[in-house]
């Protein structure tokens, strides 16, 4: 009897879309599919991924006679044991079907960066183990407890043997009474004494509780105010499951804003709690990788990418703030947190929890059709909402008042001093710098076809629509009042902010928070641990002081340029500009004070606005369908955006052209050639569909870009499926 071969099905590790697809090599040692192994590829040794593994009832020689080229061995076998199970095998599938990305970047996307299939990642960080061999030496009564101290552990780390035998641990191994291995060193363990009890539920959180477990839906949607106990209400949740021996995923926006999210998992639980996010180093992620595949944590809390670690027993999935933007992947594979997070719950037959106070239009438009099990908790745990001051600063500017400090804001900032409280101001300051706004009549230029912000692009001198495509010259007077005083885009920054508090209260104690203040590790942790505890009066800061914030001191929120976003280039700059100031003053007054929140903006009769001083989710739902309606955006239609990326501005020129001459169809408006300027010296262009039949939209993009001479002919193309912006 001969050697047995195997038939290899294998994705190999490369880039280029059209290689998408599997290949066969032959191999006399069965592998199993999710391991990796090294291929030689028109001479190049890549890595590739197991899909399929067969034993062959032919002999070699006739496989190759059957094969119109030559089938070639594997050249090695890389892992002992599959990296990826079966489910993230066909969650892999899934997504490169739904995003359009290729397998490989599926898998990349999926991995930690260590085993990740890119062949010059570093190695896992290794550690030395001893344990006690298999062999008679004479020990000295000190080496022979340390000795004893091995053994009856079975194995131990050597740094650790050699902190408590610092004599005798070396000596040992060169006697030859303990071996070393070598093993992947793995995370410290996270678990702690638990020290907080699960709270006595009011009526509403325990009616939540009773739907969700009584119900056999898989997913809900907990839509409840800021400060209204969802996290409460997971948490009880997730109790359970545990008493079950099954493991908890919790999904936040950012970890940087939420830290109180772990603090309030760990004082709870008390277990190993593992923590995945980007800003862990490669080595970091590998070992809370480690932990969850072993099953030694039993609760994750994570960014979007812990939705693809390697859980075996997975009993819930929280994903809090489910509307946030950070949940949606903008590069390959452009997937949503949310659908992967439903896709494993599904596997799983665990349920899925998507809690918000401002629910993205999409989940609450399937909340109310019953796709999503909708429950919502209506009052704040305290019962007292802020109360919110609208200063319309068209009329204080034309009285000549500051536009960063008003005098009411100022009045308000001076009694919360004087009470000794603390204070939150936001600089609401999406793009400011690329809208421009008539210095007469305060109006943002809006597109004439389109209704959005026009995006003024100062190298070209440039007024663009990155909805629509138009663009023109800065008109010289104002098309809404006829004005030539010229336009502004009003752009301060939090520097010119915190001079100006300064000035105003220089006895005020002022941490600021911006990308230049948190750039070091750990610095924004620092920041908000300092004002948590009372070590400064006020916080200013941008959007990254909105989210996940609760300090029972902090009875104002001041909120500068407010409306900023309302009139910006985005079709969703509405609803992110509702959700910062639903989330903002859902930071002032969440203990026994009340709190106060100012807003200062230019349109007070704005829907956004309106409806976020009366804290009225469901009529900024309604009114904001409405407008999504009219232009046919999500969720009426879905989006396909195709970037083309070159040096080359005739080549992106052409490319561009090229996908929206071959991309039409009547199921679909094909939308562009959209000049978005260039970044970083690269020309970006982009075309995009919309239409109410996504399959068929992805369909002929997926076929289009598979064929070799359109590949090599178009370069660089970045496709987004559903991308959450437009900008
Ligand atoms: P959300 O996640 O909706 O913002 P939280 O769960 O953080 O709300 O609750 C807001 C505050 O109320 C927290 O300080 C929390 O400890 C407290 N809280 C929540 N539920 C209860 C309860 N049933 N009884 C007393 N306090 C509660
Ligand atoms: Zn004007
Ligand atoms: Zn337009």
């Amino acid at each position: 009897m001969e050697n047995p071969l195997y038939i290899v099905q294998c994705w190999i590790e490369h880039p280029v879309r059209r290689l998408d697809q599997t290949f066969t090599y032959l191999s006399t040692q069965e592998v199993q599919p999710g391991m990796r192994v090294q291929v030689d590829f028109n001479g190049r040794k890549l890595i590739g991924f197991v899909e399929d593994c067969q034993p062959s009832s032919q002999s070699e020689e006739e496989l190759q006679q059957a094969s119109p080229f030559e089938l070639k061995h594997i050249s090695a076998v890389l892992d002992r044991e599959p990296l990826l199970t079966d489910e993230l095998r066909q969650l892999a599938d899934w997504l490169s079907r739904t995003t359009l990305a290729t397998h490989i970047a599926c898998y990349q996307c999926m991995l930690p960066a260590k085993i990740k299939p890119v062949s010059h990642a570093g190695r896992a960080v290794q550690e030395r183990w001893v344990s006690c061999a298999d062999t008679e030496t004479s020990l000295t009564p000190r080496q022979l407890e340390a000795f004893l101290y091995v053994r009856q552990q079975g194995s131990v780390r050597y740094q650790e043997l050699r902190k408590h035998f610092p004599n005798q641990a070396k000596a040992l191994v060169d006697l030859g009474a303990l071996q070393v291995t070598l093993r992947d060193r793995e995370a410290e363990n996270l678990s702690s004494p638990i020290v907080s009890q699960p709270l006595q539920l009011n009526a509403e959180q325990q009616a939540a509780m009773q739907e969700i477990e009584q119900s056999s839906d898989a997913v809900y949607l907990l839509h409840g105010v800021t400060g209204s106990g969802k996290t409460e209400v997971y948490l009880q949740l997730a109790q359970k499951v545990l008493e079950q021996d099954r493991q908890v995923l919790i999904l936040v926006p950012e970890i940087g804003l939420t830290p109180q999210m772990i603090d309030r998992v760990r004082q709870r639980f008390g277990v190993d709690l593992a923590i995945y996010h980007s800003a862990l180093s490669a080595q970091e992620k590998y070992e809370q990788y480690r932990k969850v595949k072993t099953g030694r944590a039993s609760v994750v809390v994570g960014t979007r990418s812990a939705v693809f670690l390697p859980f075996t027993n997975l009993g819930l999935i929280v994903m809090d703030e489910e509307h946030d933007s950070s949940y949606k992947q903008e590069v390959q594979p452009s997937y949503h947190c949310r659908d992967v997070a439903i896709w494993r719950g599904a596997y799983h037959h665990c349920k899925v929890i998507l809690g918000s106070a401002t629910p993205s239009l999409e989940s609450y438009a399937r909340g109310l059709k019953q796709v999503y099990h909708l429950i919502t908790l209506k009052h704040r745990i305290n019962d007292c909402l802020p109360e919110i001051e609208l200063v319309p600063l068209k009329k204080t500017m034309a009285r000549g008042e500051s536009y960063i400090l008003t005098e009411t804001l100022k009045q308000r900032m001076a009694e919360t001093l004087a009470r000794q409280e603390q204070i939150i101001l936001l600089l609401n300051r999406r793009g400011y710098s690329t809208q421009l706004r008539c210095l007469a009549c305060k109006q943002v230029l809006l597109c004439p076809h389109c209704d959005l912000a026009l995006s003024y692009h100062r190298s070209e001198r440039l007024l663009k629509c990155h909805a629509c495509g138009s663009q023109m010259a800065a008109p010289k007077a104002c098309p809404y009042c006829g004005s030539t005083a010229g336009f502004s885009t009003y752009g301060f920054g939090t520097e010119k902010l915190e001079a100006a508090v300064k000035q105003a209260f220089p006895a005020a104690r002022v941490i600021r928070m911006d990308a230049d203040t948190t750039a070091r590790k750990d610095a924004h942790r620092k920041l908000l641990e300092a004002f948590g505890r009372h070590e400064a009066d006020i916080l200013l800061g941008t959007q990254m002081i909105s989210k996940g914030l609760d300090y029972p001191d902090v009875t104002l929120v001041g909120i500068l340029n407010g409306d900023d976003g309302v009139s910006h280039t985005d079709y969703r700059s509405c609803e992110t500009t509702f959700d910062l100031l639903m989330q903002a003053s859902g930071r002032s007054g969440r203990s026994e004070h009340r709190g106060r929140v100012v807003l200062q903006v230019f349109d007070p009769d704005h829907y956004v606005v309106q409806c976020a001083v009366h804290q009225n989710y469901d009529l900024f739902f309604r009114r904001e369908m409405q407008f999504r309606h009219a232009g046919q955006y999500p969720p009426y239609t879905y989006l396909i955006s195709l970037t083309i990326v070159s040096r080359d501005q005739k080549k992106a020129d052409q490319s561009a052209l090229f996908l929206k001459e071959h991309l039409q169809a009547s199921d679909y408006k094909t939308v562009g050639v959209i000049s978005l300027g260039r970044l970083q010296d690269r020309c970006r262009n982009r075309i995009f569909l919309k239409g109410k039949n996504l399959e068929r939209m992805r369909e002929d993009v997926r076929a289009l870009l598979k064929q070799p001479e359109t590949a090599a002919r178009l370069g660089d193309v970045r496709i987004d499926v559903e991308p959450m912006t437009l900008d």
